[in-house]
């Protein structure tokens, strides 16, 4: 069953189609790249997933559970999915544990382990009391990863969370991030206006323009049968 599953998702702002009839399935352990040129409306889309903005029409389920139609609306703290922007920036005021443990449910105890645990799977266990200021760009995104995983979501919803990343550091990071997703068989739907970044990291890329999905495969297909003149120039313009 798909990790996450949208169907005809259509959202317009002051009468145009931003989001235009998108449609998609994600499975378990899967890293799926919408990728498009800026202003095609990939942000919102992700927006509408992750429940921050409205859709005007279309479904979208998570394990096959609907959480989100015209009708239903799960809040965005149940849907179990997690988050990862660029500028979703650590609480600077909280410690590291503090951080990770923002938004987890139970006793100290039952928090403090699965704290431990997280940055376990990230590295990080010996920086617990420390302060974002005092980590590294690196670090920081790894605690960010470590916090965004803590409560167990099926499908991560990552737009650009690289973008910010030092050249030398963002390579390994990224590898990192997706493998661990991977290991958790969390979904992954990954936002980038970047061909290489795409066809770097996902099995699956959605090539996204004017609101819609207009050519979707694995990226070698995509990168090597491109659809029309203007796929073309998006991905050699790009380059
Ligand atoms: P992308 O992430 O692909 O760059 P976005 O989804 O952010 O694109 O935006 C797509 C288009 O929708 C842009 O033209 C943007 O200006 C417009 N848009 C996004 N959000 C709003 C909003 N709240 N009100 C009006 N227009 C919006
Ligand atoms: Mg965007």
């Amino acid at each position: 069953m798909p990790r996450l599953e949208i169907r005809d998702l259509r959202r317009s702002f002051d009468g145009r189609a931003v989001v235009d009839g998108v449609s998609l399935k994600i499975m378990p352990g899967q890293v799926t790249c919408l990728l498009g040129p800026s202003g095609c409306g990939k942000s919102t889309t992700l927006r509408m997933i992750a429940g921050v903005e409205m859709q005007d029409s279309g479904e979208i389920y998570v394990d096959g559970r609907l959480i989100c139609d015209t009708v239903t609306r799960v809040p965005p703290e149940r849907r179990e999915i997690g988050l990862m922007f660029q500028d979703f920036a650590l609480f600077p005021h909280l410690s590291v544990e503090g951080n990770v443990a923002y938004g987890l449910r139970g006793s100290r105890a039952e928090k403090r382990a699965r704290v431990e645990e997280m940055l376990g799977r990230v590295h990080m266990q010996r920086f617990i009391d420390m302060y974002p200021h005092q980590l590294s760009g690196g670090e920081q995104q790894r605690v960010a990863l470590a916090r965004a995983l803590a409560p167990q979501p099926r499908i991560m919803l990552m737009d650009e969370p690289f973008s910010g990343l030092d050249n030398r550091l963002r390579d390994g990071i990224r590898d990192e991030t997706l493998g661990i997703l991977k290991e958790e068989n969390t979904g992954v739907l990954l936002v980038t206006h970047e061909p290489d970044e795409a066809m770097r990291m996902a099995d699956e890329i959605a090539l996204m323009r004017d609101g819609r999905i207009v050519q979707q495969g694995a990226p070698y297909n995509v990168y090597t049968r491109p659809l029309d003149r203007a796929s073309v120039a998006f991905f050699s313009d790009a380059n």
